[in-house]
């Protein structure tokens, strides 16, 4: 893995939690979008050496919605920055990391994610990133 790309964070109201990252911690926004696939809305916040990824469910069929039901807000999950996901995949799948997603698919800003199984990370969500 060359880097963490991001932490992703599970929160309730985006825009409730918001001021907390720009005005009281002081860090910018970046952009907010929603990803139609994951049924999130999502900001992205500069925290200097890497990126908080700021999840809100748009729906009840939303993992996040599920996510926050069943653990409340806090760390969804953490995201490495890879180059050529698929072969990355295919490396962890050959070493016995259950993945998520057979496809890598469309995440924010347009990149390319998978996800990997926590129980192949002693319960952690970890993300593979390819950014375009
Ligand atoms: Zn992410």
């Amino acid at each position: 893995m060359k880097r963490v790309d991001h932490i992703g964070i599970a929160v309730r109201d985006l825009n409730a939690v918001l001021p907390y990252y720009t005005e009281t911690l002081g860090c910018p926004l970046l952009k907010i979008e929603e990803v139609a696939s994951e049924n999130v809305r999502v900001a992205f916040i500069d925290a200097g050496n890497i990126k908080l990824e700021l999840l809100e469910a748009m729906s009840e069929e939303s993992v996040i919605f599920a996510f926050l039901e069943k653990r409340g807000e806090g760390i969804h999950h953490i995201a490495f920055g890879v180059e050529n996901i698929e072969t990355r995949m295919a490396e962890l799948r050959e070493k016995g990391v259950r993945l998520l997603n057979e496809q890598p698919k469309q995440g924010a800003g347009g990149a390319l994610v998978a996800f990997m199984h926590p129980k192949s990370s002693n319960g952690v969500l970890y993300e593979l990133c390819e950014k375009q």
